[in-house]
């Protein structure tokens, strides 16, 4: 009967397999349990033989007492991610690799019904303790399947969590209205959050909750293959980016882009651009601070070429 992952050991392991697949390393080999501990030999099953790059991962884990966790810096707001100190049962050869099972949505060429298929994969979502203190329904995103451009928050407030659409409270109308500055209309864009159920009092989410709930949103974005992604806020900020730094310091410039686990299908689609601006919330609370904001979106603008902008 297969054994279930206890859920920190799971988080863990997904953690190491994304940071493998940030390193490009994407394909791993699977050894019985029963073989002794060296590199896998030529007959050991194979989980993928896509490309030429492979790690024995269970190996590596093995002969790693304390296997070092993918760890960015800590970050304002949120909680730092725990240390990587497992010692891993046995057990984790069999489960491991339902971490990088193919997903659903691979291989359908419709965004529209892939990121259906994801939403169906999220279903009734326990995985983070947000489940349980008081969401009335889980926030997936919305908008064009096919957008150019995707905005990425934080989390649902009140009102998000009411209607099950981002950003639809006071917050939400000046994104609309910053959206329409930059000459196009929401329902061109798509827009996400970080955590897709409202943390209780509309605290910040936990980096647990944004590291549990995010891999869906980078499976969004794999989908939706955006050519910019602005992300709102410190959190947002800071999850998509894996870094710790300041708002001063992470806007004002475009990073390259690829969601994390993820490998892309699309030969014209190998990542895109990531602008950092003040969410719309901050801005509501400090609009002397909304002409910085603007300068963010123009260089959005520069870079999409706004007249060129996908309708469909
Ligand atoms: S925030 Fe995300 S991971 Fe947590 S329960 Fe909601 S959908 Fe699931």
């Amino acid at each position: 009967m297969p054994r279930t992952l206890d859920p920190e050991l799971r988080r863990a392991l997904a953690a190491r397999i994304r940071y493998y697949n940030e390193m490009g390393i994407y394909d791993f080999y699977r050894r019985p349990l029963s073989e002794p501990q060296e590199m896998a030999p030529a007959t050991s099953e194979k989980a993928s033989m896509a490309s030429g790059q492979s790690a024995v991962v269970a190996t590596a884990i093995e002969t790693q007492p304390q296997w070092p966790v993918f760890q960015p810096e800590s970050s304002e707001g949120m909680t730092p991610r725990k240390a990587g100190t497992a010692v891993l049962p046995v057990a984790v050869e069999e489960n491991m690799f339902e971490v990088i099972a193919a997903k659903p949505e691979q291989g359908v060429s419709d965004p529209a019904k892939a990121l259906k298929l994801i939403r169906e994969d999220l279903g009734d979502c326990t995985r983070c303790p947000l489940h349980k203190q008081g969401r009335k329904q889980i926030v997936f995103g919305v908008g064009n399947p096919k957008a150019e451009l995707m905005f990425i928050g934080e989390g649902p407030g009140a009102d998000e969590d009411e209607q099950g659409e981002p950003f639809v409270g006071r917050a939400g109308q000046l994104l609309n209205n910053m959206i329409k500055a930059m000459g196009i209309e929401r329902k061109q864009v798509y827009i996400a959050n970080v955590v897709k159920c409202r943390p209780p009092g509309n605290r910040t989410p936990e980096r647990e909750e944004c590291d549990t709930c995010s891999p869906f949103l980078m499976r969004q974005i794999a989908v939706i293959k955006p050519k910019v992604i602005v992300a709102l806020g410190a959190v947002a900020a800071k999850t998509m980016l894996a870094m710790s730094a300041s708002m001063a310091q992470l806007r004002g410039r475009f990073y390259d882009f690829m969601p994390a686990g993820i490998r892309s299908n699309d030969p014209n689609w190998q990542g895109c651009k990531l602008a950092v601006t003040y969410h719309p919330a901050f801005l509501l609370r400090d609009p002397r601070q909304k002409g910085e904001a603007w300068k963010d979106l123009q260089m959005v603008m520069k870079e999409l070429d706004l007249k060129a902008l996908r309708t469909t």
